[in-house]
């Protein structure tokens, strides 16, 4: 086989080796049944068990109330964007949103084409290396929508957004943070995020919303735009992404094997810990995100050189560093440590910034 390098890509992104060996094998034969997981009906017992068995892990890890569903859909966080507003806003009412990061921004694209935007906060002046400290919430919005972690920019929420009015329900795109952490589940109206970074692979975005909220999205819309489609058929309204759901079943089967969402917490903590350590101790590096706004999952970090940056980018791709370079609205470093990144690359990682600072000096 190949050898497997350190990758710090964004997303798509690292999957922990028992996950890929395991799915590796169910390409053949899913279990002894004979046939791979890519071939088997979605209707068929099989199939149905891996996705029974991926929505009770989902529920039991995260300890989703009984009053939520939890959906399987396509079309990745970006058609969540759209189908957010599509259900629930109408052009006389208005959504709040906490505008951190150029997903944020075009979350809030989407929502103005149906309805009315109030940008709550937003830290693009300080090209959103910040998360607002306060929000200025409209009284009668129908929801406020944030997004927890910032993928491009390397900031992360603490905690909820708070203060907004009770009549209105808060929507998180977690794509980049879910179940990086326990989460309170009773604090949302519904809850969004892309597989491909913490979860499995692209192809399947899973969807937690409470059931009134299902039931009063809008019904003059095209029937896979509806969330009550989807809920009204356990996600099998059509094909849903198998292979995907397969996946994300594994993925939920590792974190529960590595102590759940507290697990994964200590986990995380502990890996960006290391990492910010060594980037605020060290003379060349530093850190994008203000201290406080720090995103445990993508950790953004300059030389304030542009040629050197480019420098060690070049010596972390040929000590067997993926995707290290930042992304172009930021520049310099980005590392993505999401849930399956190993401490060890992270230790290496630390070893050759000391290196390279060394080969500096
Ligand atoms: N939101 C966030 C925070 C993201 O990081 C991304 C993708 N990187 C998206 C939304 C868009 O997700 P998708 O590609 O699944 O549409």
């Amino acid at each position: 086989m190949t050898r497997r390098i350190w990758n710090l890509s964004a997303g798509p992104a690292v999957l922990p080796e028992c996950v890929l060996a395991e799915a590796q094998q169910s390409l053949l034969s899913l279990g002894n049944s004979g046939v791979g997981v890519c071939e088997h009906s979605h209707r068929g017992k099989v199939f149905v068990g891996v996705a029974d068995e991926a929505e009770s892990l989902c529920r039991e890890l995260a300890g989703i109330p009984d009053n939520y569903r939890v959906l399987f859909l396509q079309g990745g966080a970006s058609t969540q964007f759209a189908m957010i507003p599509m259900n629930f806003l109408t052009p006389d009412t208005t959504a709040d949103y906490i505008v951190t990061g150029s997903w944020a921004k075009k979350s809030v694209k989407e929502a103005r084409l149906f309805g009315r935007v109030h940008v709550a906060s937003t830290s693009e002046d300080t090209n959103f290396n910040v998360i607002p400290a306060s929000h200025t919430f409209s009284h009668q919005a129908r929801y406020v929508h944030y997004t927890s972690n910032n993928t491009v920019f390397g900031t992360q929420f603490a905690t909820e957004p708070e203060g907004f009015s009770d009549h209105t329900f808060l929507i998180c795109d977690a794509s980049s943070d879910i179940f990086s952490r326990p989460i309170d589940v009773s604090k949302y109206g519904l809850i969004y995020a892309g597989a491909q970074k913490n979860l499995g692979t692209s192809g399947v975005t899973l969807v937690i919303i409470r059931d009134d909220l299902v039931e009063a999205g809008n019904d003059q819309l095209t029937s896979m735009l509806q969330y009550r489609t989807h809920a009204n058929a356990d996600s099998m309204y059509n094909t849903p992404p198998t292979f995907g759901i397969y996946v994300m079943m594994l993925m939920f089967r590792w974190i529960r094997h590595n102590g759940g969402l507290s697990g994964m917490a200590a986990r995380n903590r502990e890996k960006a810990r290391r990492l910010y350590d060594a980037i605020d101790c060290s003379s060349i590096f530093h850190a994008t995100a203000v201290q406080t706004s720090r995103s445990q999952m993508n950790v953004t970090f300059v030389t304030g050189d542009p040629k050197r940056d480019v420098q060690f980018i070049a010596a972390a791709t040929s000590a067997g560093f993926n995707a290290i370079k930042g992304h172009r609205s930021v520049g310099g470093m980005r590392a993505s440590i999401y849930n399956a990144f190993p401490i060890e690359g992270v230790v290496a990682l630390i070893q050759l910034m000391e290196e390279f600072e060394n080969a500096t000096e």
